[in-house]
């Protein structure tokens, strides 16, 4: 059910005890959203844990209070009340959803966000999760800390590209300039997001050696193979290599996980590919989604490129 973010608010404020948790291959706003949710309950009095299902990737290491992060077992014992679902539905928090019983609490601002699974406030307009953690803050009266500001500021930045994308309105630049004033230090962050491992940059060299072109120049794909992917921590920001190509519409990245297991992200200046997406049984936003395909990495190649041909 759609609610407020004053009920949001007061859902949190009559809890006991909360689970947090987000998607699986988190991203800055995901963990962003989580470490900062966390601080602001911790604020409140009130118990708090947060679970991923996931790797982090290293670059999320530096945010405060990353080591309160839980890798959940199988005899993971949280007596929760609720359940904080943060910047995804519920249906990509891995095994966090087998474990645990209590009422959902979603927060998001995926335009395809289900809603199909307890309370929900969705803010699609908002350029990430951090966004509207910072007006909860402000709704619950919490101080913002610079530790608060930094996971805030973090998520943010990662999911406007560093305040590039045109998900970035008046209010995402307000809201950061907001929490640099709380003692957030920009250049801190961008470092630490930036830094690349040289294998990551050697794998960024592999990727581009698969560029593919399609539709006469609308769409560029890259593909990783099993063997590629076995030695690759992250794909992030391999996409942006090629979202940047003139005249190119959509940019595609498949990377082969397992066998007959594809992920695929989506890049686009104009077609929605959260549509594509969502048809594929993935979602995302309109200029950026993704989705697994169960297929090897011929036949993902085939769906995907055919799928986005009908958009263009
Ligand atoms: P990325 O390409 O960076 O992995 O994802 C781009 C956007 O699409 C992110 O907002 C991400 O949460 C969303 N997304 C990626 N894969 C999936 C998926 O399989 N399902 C859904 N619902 N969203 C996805
Ligand atoms: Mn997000």
């Amino acid at each position: 059910m759609l609610i407020t973010l004053n009920q949001a608010a007061q859902k949190l404020k009559s809890a006991n005890k909360i689970l947090i948790t987000s998607h699986i291959q988190p991203d800055g706003d995901a963990i962003g959203s989580s470490l900062a949710t966390l601080q602001i309950i911790c604020a409140l009095g009130k118990p708090a844990q947060i679970f991923i299902d996931d790797d982090i990737r290293k670059n999320l290491h530096f945010l405060p209070f990353f080591n309160e992060i839980q890798r959940p077992t199988e005899n993971i014992n949280f007596d929760a009340d609720l359940l904080l679902v943060l910047d995804t539905s519920p249906d990509r928090i891995g095994k966090i959803r087998d474990f645990i019983n209590a009422p959902i609490l979603n927060i998001d601002h995926h335009v395809t966000n289900k809603n199909d699974a307890g309370d929900l406030y969705l803010d699609s307009d908002a350029a990430a999760t951090c966004e509207i953690i910072f007006a909860l803050a402000n709704e619950l009266n919490a101080k913002i800390t610079p530790e608060i500001a930094t996971c805030l500021y973090t998520g943010l930045a990662t999911d406007t590209g560093f305040f590039q994308f045109s998900n970035t309105r008046a209010k995402t630049l307000k809201t950061a300039s907001e929490l640099v004033n709380c003692g957030v230090k920009p250049n801190f962050i961008s470092e630490n997001m930036e830094t690349r491992s040289l294998n990551e940059v050697l794998n960024m060299r592999t990727a581009l050696n698969s560029l593919k072109i399609f539709y006469g120049g609308k769409v560029a794909g890259m593909l990783l193979d099993l063997q590629t992917m076995q030695n690759c921590e992250s794909t992030e920001g391999f996409i942006d290599l090629i979202r940047v190509i003139d005249g190119v519409d959509v940019a595609f990245l498949i990377s082969e996980r397992s066998k007959n297991v594809c992920r695929v992200s989506m890049r686009s200046k104009g077609v929605d590919v959260s549509k594509i997406a969502n048809n594929l049984g993935g979602g995302g936003h309109i200029r950026a989604a993704g989705c697994t395909l169960y297929k090897n990495l011929d036949d993902a190649e085939k769906i995907l490129v055919e799928a986005i041909g009908k958009t263009l």
